[in-house]
């Protein structure tokens, strides 16, 4: 009888503690999930690196880094509407920044991959890399710096 019982409180830890570690690795579903054949159809080779590999584009390389005009920037794997022209600010980094992003379009996640944490933006739509976001943006606004590559978005002008 106590062998009975030892077995069967073995049995419920040992079931608790595998539903506790199946929640903590579970992976958030997106809208759009592709897999990376697909996502290798419709994107460039330097959007897929930066989108799907979380790649870095070189600085001063997007032409967005000056565009000043009104629009929106889109996700460039599925359009999904990320930040406003008047969210746009001039950081001198070289890649296009904004203080925000247009609100719940953009999935705010953690990595650790150069040895500390930092706060990296993906579109929550599709799960593309957008960029990371930095606590040394413009004070009078939201002191945010997300800071994006330019290869990630696309831009439509307001007509
Ligand atoms: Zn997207």
């Amino acid at each position: 009888m106590k062998n009975i019982f030892s077995l069967l409180t073995l049995l419920f830890l040992i079931s608790c503690s595998s539903n506790a570690q199946t929640s903590s690795k579970e992976q958030k579903t997106y809208t759009i999930e592709k897999t990376n054949a697909e996502w290798k159809k419709i994107l460039t080779p330097k959007q897929y690196y930066v989108l799907r590999e979380a790649g870095t584009e070189r600085a001063f390389s997007s032409s967005f880094n000056t565009n000043k005009a009104t629009g929106t920037y889109v996700c460039a794997a599925c359009k999904t509407p990320l930040y406003k022209s008047e969210y746009k600010y001039d950081s001198g980094s070289g890649w296009p920044s904004f203080d925000r992003a247009i609100k719940n379009n953009v999935e705010l996640d953690v990595d650790y991959k150069i040895g500390y944490a930092r706060t990296e933006l993906k579109c929550n739509t599709c799960g593309g890399h957008l960029g990371h976001s930095f606590d040394d943006g413009p004070k009078n606004t939201t002191g945010k710096r997300h800071c994006i590559n330019g290869i990630a978005l696309k831009f439509n002008a307001n007509k």
